[in-house]
């Protein structure tokens, strides 16, 4: 057995790679904790390097940085998921621990990968087939059933790169739509609502999870959270036995995020893994002791995993784009909590805070 290095003292450096809303939060909470923080992400001032030490400016796969990085940093982890598996090597060439690991990201980055993955755990999810042509769809209708989904493998997030196939006649169309990439085909999950569970383990191996959250999207993009979701104790039972199959088959460290389809009675199929803190987390802000933005650091600096009972019930909303500009109306709520990301440009649909309405449980 390997053995589990040391907690991590305050003073010590904690690496983020990638610099928007989520590296920040997850700033904020490390310089709480004592520890000092360094950003790498190619945007100048970024969201996150502006409320750390200090931030690399430099691309994820520039070699001569991502070795300083990894030698300044006592432990590196990222705020998504997509991170070349050959900068991980390189920081790890470079000494820093990284947490959560190159598997879990693997797994994260490929849809077929991932899907494969929850299975074998017994995560159960869609049933699904690989397509690197055309002819691929076609012969796997009859196997997922109309209407499916046609997703690519890798580099999709927030409903795109998804294309719903309803017909056979629309898989020239389907597969142009998504530019004919190696792509994933899903049977259709017949859920009754969205949910979210949000778990983490520790260096020692220990297991924390928090309520489960619902989730509501437009467009494909988050809008709302309502957590503690109304759940039975079956599913509730059933989430949970998920997110530790999950963390403990890629020996996770770390925070991560899970969607769920409920399909009801009990059952639930796995969507996608997030190895990362997850917009449907953000009201363990204020909903419990230990938020996931702690929680993840705290995992991933070797300290004990905190509390994750919540202490009252939370609506969590996405503000986005121009609709920041109600941010003084909203902050003259008692009931409210702004969390704003101090992105200078509201871009449509860009994620520029959220709210959390704090009710009691
Ligand atoms: P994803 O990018 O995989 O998270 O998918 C974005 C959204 O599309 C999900 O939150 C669901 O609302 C919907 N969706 C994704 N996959 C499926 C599926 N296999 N069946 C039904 N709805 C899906």
């Amino acid at each position: 057995m390997t053995a589990v290095p040391a907690p991590l003292p305050p003073g010590s450096t904690i690496g983020i790679l990638g610099g928007g809303q989520l590296g920040r939060m997850l700033s904020q909470a490390a310089s709480r904790l004592g520890f000092d923080v360094v950003i790498l992400d190619p945007e100048e001032n970024s969201p996150a390097g502006r409320v750390s030490r200090g931030q690399i400016v430099a691309a994820y796969d520039d070699p001569t940085a991502l070795s300083v990085f990894g030698r300044v940093c006592d432990v590196v982890t990222f705020e998504f998921e997509n991170v070349p598996a050959a900068s991980v090597e390189l920081l790890a060439e470079a000494g820093a621990l990284v947490a959560p690991g190159p598997t879990a990201l693997a797994v994260a980055q490929d849809r077929i990968d991932e899907k494969t993955f929850l299975n074998a755990v017994g995560a159960t999810t869609v049933a699904f087939a690989a397509v690197d042509r055309a002819d691929d769809i076609t012969a796997n209708l009859d196997q997922v059933g109309l209407p499916c989904l046609l997703k690519t493998r890798r580099d999709g997030y927030d409903g795109k790169g998804q294309v719903w196939i309803r017909d056979a006649a629309d898989v020239p169309e389907a597969w142009a739509a998504i530019g004919g990439r190696p792509a994933i085909l899903e049977a259709r999950a017949a859920f009754t609502r969205e949910l979210s569970i949000i778990a983490a383990r520790g260096r020692d191996g220990s297991v924390a999870v928090y309520p489960l959250g619902e989730n509501h999207h437009a467009g494909g993009v988050l809008r709302t959270t309502h957590a503690p979701a109304r759940v039975d104790a079956k599913t509730l039972k059933r989430a949970k036995a998920i997110a530790t199959a999950v963390l403990e088959g890629l020996a996770y460290v770390g925070v991560v995020g899970i969607e769920l389809f409920d399909l009801g009675n009990g059952k639930l199929l796995v969507n996608e893994i997030a190895p990362r803190v997850h917009n449907t987390g953000h009201w363990t802000q204020d909903g419990c002791v230990c938020d996931q933005f702690e929680q993840h650091i705290r995992a991933v600096a070797g300290w004990p995993l905190g509390p994750t009972t919540a202490h009252a019930r939370v609506e969590m909303t996405n503000l986005l784009g121009d609709e920041i500009e109600q941010w003084s109306n909203l902050a003259a709520r008692p009931d409210q909590r702004l969390h704003l990301y101090g992105k200078s440009e509201a871009r449509p649909g860009r994620k520029m805070a959220h709210v959390n309405r704090v009710t009691s449980l």
